[in-house]
């Protein structure tokens, strides 16, 4: 033994429960493809600049939780903590702004965070990430939305909450931030709170302590202090979101993680999941094409968090992965039936058909362990003997029923009956 784990705050999803993991990633991007998203790879690492001007230096997330290091050219490279910066760099990089707009991205992968561990929070994670690029139309920002809702839905998720606001733009944020600003300068807030309010006065709406929330009862809110452009967006998106299906609840104290959202923000709750319960969550973003050095353009994304996601899928005890393992197992009795059983698997797999056997000398008890195992529904099991006779047994692991088929039948009857 090594005597080495995997570092803290991170973990390994091993099978069989890494099949939920990878029914959950796939469910929730499946909507994306289909709504004309293309899909956009990019490096896992970037220049630390790209997070310090695309998420923003004064965020818990480029000043204390970034993996930073040195490669020995001596760039200062990070670790993503979240996938839109890159994707911006990218975009930008690329002039994808020069053609058609709006740009339509989706992406998934790892991302890396140095927070204190605990359930539902890790040092490295997979989001599900989604960007339409370049056209400020409330009517985005419903499909941007209703896309994640898609997802969570067709995983048969009930118990999550799909949390809006809207958090005003430059024709009206800076007006509201001088009340907030006057209105808490009035309060009794320690040290940190108090420079926290001077960095960021929207963030301390969204302290969870009840001695800070009980002095907030009357502070002032943005969505109160919206100009006439950004209500009627935001009334526009609620319509839109109204026409689409989709239910919400007004949260005009959220406030996001990235400097640069505006207008339309919205986070994903679910009931399930303790502290950690953000199973996603994004907005619209004026200033981060510009902050990255593009041009001046709008954005609306989202980020969801895949292991999260499952937490939730796991918390509402739904069986997602049941359809995902092999679907017939083939079990060998003697070195005749073994080539047959090789050959039968291989077939049986060209023809899309999962399907496994035995390797190494089991016998035909463990054999029989190894296909329950599998959660294939049927069995072939086939002696020396049988292939003798021109049969093999074609077994329901479910019902223990045996039939002898007729070798030239087998193929056509495992493909017919296996997975019903
Ligand atoms: P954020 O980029 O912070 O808005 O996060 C978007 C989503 O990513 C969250 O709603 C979570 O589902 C997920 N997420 C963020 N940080 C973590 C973490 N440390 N561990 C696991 N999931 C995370």
């Amino acid at each position: 033994m090594s005597g080495l784990t995997a570092p803290k705050g991170t973990f390994d999803t091993l099978p069989p429960e890494s099949a939920g993991f990878l029914a959950v990633r796939d469910t929730l991007t499946a909507p994306l493809r289909r709504a004309g998203y293309g899909y956009i790879e990019t490096p896992t690492f970037e220049d630390t600049a790209v997070f310090a001007r695309g998420v923003g230096e004064s965020t818990d997330v480029v000043s204390k939780e970034m993996y930073t290091f040195t490669d020995r050219g001596g760039r200062s490279l990070t670790l993503r903590p979240e996938l839109t910066a890159g994707l911006m760099r990218s975009f930008i990089e690329h002039r994808l702004y020069s053609g058609a707009l709006p740009v339509k991205l989706w992406a998934v992968g790892s991302a890396f965070r140095y927070e204190r561990p605990q359930a539902g929070r890790y040092r490295h994670f997979t989001q599900v990430d989604c960007e339409a690029l370049g056209v400020d139309d409330p009517a985005l920002d419903a499909e941007v939305v209703a896309l994640a809702v898609q997802g969570f839905r067709d995983l048969g998720l009930r118990n999550f909450e799909l949390l809006l606001t809207s958090l005003g733009d430059a024709t009206c944020r800076p007006q509201y931030r001088e009340l907030l600003v006057a209105f808490l300068a009035d309060l009794d807030l320690d040290e940190d709170t108090r420079r926290r309010a001077e960095i960021n006065p929207l963030r301390v709406l969204d302290d969870k302590r009840p001695e800070v929330q009980a002095q907030l009862a009357d502070a002032p809110l943005m969505v109160d202090h919206l100009s006439d452009s950004t209500k009627a967006h935001y009334d526009a998106v609620r319509q839109h979101l109204t026409d689409l299906g989709v239910t919400w609840t007004e949260a005009p104290r959220l406030v996001r993680g990235l400097d640069y959202y505006t207008k339309t923000t919205f986070e994903f709750v679910h009931s399930g999941l303790g502290a950690q319960s953000a199973i996603g969550g994004g907005g619209r973003y004026d200033g981060l094409s510009a902050a990255l050095g593009g041009p001046d353009l709008s954005g609306i994304g989202y980020a969801v968090g895949v292991d999260r996601t499952l937490l939730a899928v796991q918390a509402e005890g739904l069986d997602i992965a049941a359809s995902t393992g092999v679907q017939a197992f083939v079990v060998p009795l003697g070195a005749e039936a073994k080539r047959f059983a090789v050959r039968l698997v291989g077939q049986l797999r060209e023809a899309g058909v999962p399907a496994d056997t035995v390797y190494g000398d089991r016998g035909l008890k463990g054999a029989m362990k190894a296909a329950d195992r599998s959660g294939a529904s049927h069995a072939v099991v086939v002696g020396d003997r049988d292939l003798a006779e021109g049969v093999a047994q074609l077994r329901d692991l479910r019902t223990h029923e045996q039939v002898a088929v007729p070798l030239g039948e087998l193929f056509d009857r495992v493909r017919a009956t296996v997975g019903r």
